[in-house]
């Protein structure tokens, strides 16, 4: 067995996006000694991204906001396949953690009487979005880590060293979670912790703890045209697979309806919801204000049927209806798809966004600063003078690890707990916009407690098995060993020279994975295109196997890339598996071959496992599929929930033995 270093923690947070800072903070002020792991630097994770605002019903801008409403909403956006309870706890809790972070000392932009202000964002029925200009996510992760850095001072003040119960490992990777060993199968043994490189000096080390809180967000680098940061290879969603835990809603993507489409460079760059939610109108070549045209049934009543209405609507919600550039992404996204197919597209394959008309350049350059600025620097267009170039994104994954709502414990693995967009669940079939900021902060702070609490309920720490360190060992360091590459210098992989073929380079692996999932397995899918995609994934998996690098684990980007690769194959096939099972359309999965949503797919989720218990995933054939999918029914909504909506409303989604009931 090669050395490895070992540190004992109580609680170990893989991720230090605005779920995983929220965690850390809780399960250290629980008095756990607690580490935080995370890919990129501490502050840069991918949170610092989100722009719009955070959902909050607190009532400031429209006094009759409240949870309900919020949970209505939200349920509504999700197509009421949400797990009702993190959607009630969501709506419940989340003003309270809005306002605990302004006395954490976030600065939020206010109303005229001081208050914070809220912003109008698509399927939010009052304005709701706490927000920060268009840098939401900077000013939440700044307060985080804000608060971080305090909790370090105490504990230097207390106990003579910052990092004695609260440390971060910046830029280090987590590529397996470690069990205690018991019995057969994935899904037995507690969690043990992590095995961990150190991406600057490729040295490996290990993490031990009795609770591990993932929060690694998501999986859009398994997409071509995408929003999403480097980071987002599903590596949480990998790793809770390969312990033995299962995923949820995989089939549900969300693509977000504006990215930027041109340059080519900058394709999927997101054009925030707020320039629509400020009144932003989207057209197509013919000037057309298309939307009108693209009202779904179950949205009728609450959206505007005219221009003049949809207006009037931003001076005087009260005797207007929402103009249908507000209707959920999900909704947007399709109709621009259908607008571009249909010929009326944008010189690049977009649709015309467009506030220059909407508002005066001051105003625009003042409440869209980075809107204004990204288009500036990146494709030479005045959003004040001009309109934007838009395009659906891949944006954000609704599934994940399956979890309670109340503790984020994940299904069958003690001691594993997921929140923030690893976690499935919460937004059901697709997510409201600035659902997923105050979703990190109301389960980051459960995971963080509930992890906290079960490592102190332990009356013996689960020991680490060595067997699983040198597996996780060789497994790193494979593809030094692939035919034609090269030897990393100390420990060759155990398995080096199994596999036969060329070497395979791991970028073009990552291209031709994205543009499959993009063509095969994107907004609109057909069978016979996710079958195709099926035996893609396989033949990609089988060469994946020889992913080879060159050079050293110092710093080694295309090391990184392929030991990243397995993690987005195994979500992807998770995606394409459930997205070829559910055959209806509904939110973030749309099936060209099955275009209406139907009831009875209401409460079934499809559940994925990976098809091979941890110890055998290594030498299972690739070219089977790696991953078994099953159909759970969701639990049955709280009644008094459901009396929260009017019959008719229910009558439109809920099954008929849901209806009968
Ligand atoms: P992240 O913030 O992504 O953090 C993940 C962390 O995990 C990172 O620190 C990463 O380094 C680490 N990590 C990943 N894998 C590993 C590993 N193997 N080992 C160690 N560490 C690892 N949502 C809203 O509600 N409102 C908005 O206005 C909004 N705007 C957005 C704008 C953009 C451009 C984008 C892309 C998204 C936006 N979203 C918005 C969505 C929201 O930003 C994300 O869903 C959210 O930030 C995810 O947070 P998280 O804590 O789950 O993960």
């Amino acid at each position: 067995m090669a050395h490895v270093d070992r540190q004992a923690w109580d609680v170990v947070v893989v991720g230090a996006g605005g779920a995983g800072l929220r965690a850390a903070i809780e399960a250290r002020e629980a008095g756990m000694r607690t580490a935080v792991i995370c890919k990129s630097l501490f502050g840069k994770a991918h949170t610092v991204m989100a722009e719009g605002g955070i959902a909050a019903s607190m009532g400031n801008a429209n006094a009759h906001d409240n949870w309900q409403v919020h949970f209505r909403d939200t349920m509504r956006g999700g197509k009421f396949l949400n797990h009702w309870r993190m959607a009630e706890l969501h709506a419940r809790e989340a003003p309270d953690r809005v306002w605990e972070l302004e006395t954490w000392g976030a600065l939020f932009d206010r109303t005229a009487d001081g208050r914070i202000s809220q912003r109008n964002f698509g399927g939010h029925e009052y304005p709701r979005l706490a927000h920060v200009g268009d840098r939401t996510g900077l000013e939440l992760i700044r307060t985080l880590q804000q608060k971080i850095v305090a909790l370090q001072q105490e504990d230097e003040r207390e106990l003579g060293a910052y990092d004695a119960r609260l440390k971060v490992f910046q830029e280090c990777t987590v590529t397996r979670i470690l069990k205690e060993p018991g019995g057969p199968g994935a899904g037995s043994g507690k969690v043990a912790g992590a095995f961990c490189y150190e991406r600057e000096s490729g040295r490996f080390f290990v993490l031990e703890a009795p609770a591990v809180v993932l929060a690694t967000g998501g999986i859009g680098k398994s997409f071509k045209v995408t929003s999403n940061s480097w980071e987002y290879t599903g590596d949480g969603h990998a790793l809770a697979l390969l312990a033995g835990a299962p995923l949820i809603n995989m089939e549900f993507v969300q693509f977000h309806p504006t990215g930027m489409v041109w340059p080519p460079s900058v394709k999927g760059i997101l054009v925030t919801e707020s320039v629509r939610g400020d009144g932003g109108v989207l057209r197509n070549s013919d000037g057309k204000r298309f939307m009108f045209d693209y009202i779904p049934d179950v949205f009728k009543e609450k959206y505007a049927e005219t221009e003049e209405e949809g207006d009037g609507w931003y001076e005087d919600p009260e005797r207007h209806r929402r103009p249908p550039e507000l209707l959920p992404r999900d909704e947007v996204a399709r109709a621009i798809n259908a607008e571009v197919k249909a010929g009326r597209g944008s010189p690049h394959g977009g649709v015309y966004l467009d506030v220059s008309t909407r508002m005066p350049a001051e105003v625009i350059e003042r409440r869209l600063p980075s809107m204004h600025h990204q288009f500036k620097e990146l494709a030479d267009v005045d959003i004040t003078v001009e309109p934007m170039e838009v395009g659906p994104t891949c944006h954000y994954v609704m599934g994940g690890v399956e979890v309670d709502p109340d503790t984020a414990a994940a299904t069958g693995v003690p001691g594993l707990f997921a929140a923030g967009e690893v976690a499935g669940g919460m937004h059901g079939s697709n997510r409201l916009g600035g659902n997923s900021l105050s979703d990190l902060l109301v389960f980051g702070r459960r995971a963080g407690l509930h992890a906290a609490e079960y490592a102190a309920s332990l009356d013996r720490r689960p020991a680490v098995d060595p067997l699983q360190i040198d597996a996780a060992e060789a497994e790193a360091l494979r593809p030094f060993s692939a035919e034609g590459g090269q030897d990393a210098g100390e420990g060759r992989g155990e398995d080096a020279g199994r596999e036969t073929g060329p070497a395979e380079n791991p970028y073009t692996l990552h291209q031709e994975l994205q543009q499959a999932m993009n063509d095969l397995v994107g907004i609109i899918r057909k069978e016979s295109e996710m079958f195709e995609a099926l035996k893609r994934l396989a033949d990609l998996r089988v060469r994946a196997r020889r992913a080879g690098v060159e050079g050293h684990r110092q710093y080694n980007p295309g090391w990184h890339l392929s030991l990243d690769l397995r993690n987005m194959l195994l979500v992807s096939e998770c995606v394409a598996r459930a997205a070829l099972e559910r055959e209806e359309s509904r939110g973030g999965h749309t099936r060209d071959d099955h275009p209406a949503m139907d009831r009875g797919w209401r409460n079934i989720n499809l559940v994925c496992e990976v098809a091979h218990p941890q110890g055998e995933a290594r030498t299972a054939d690739p070219a089977l599929g790696q991953i078994r999918l099953s159909r759970r029914e969701t639990p049955p909504i709280r009644r008094d929930l459901l009396e929260l909506f009017e019959k008719d409303e229910l009558a439109k989604y809920l099954t008929d033995e849901e209806l009968s009931r």
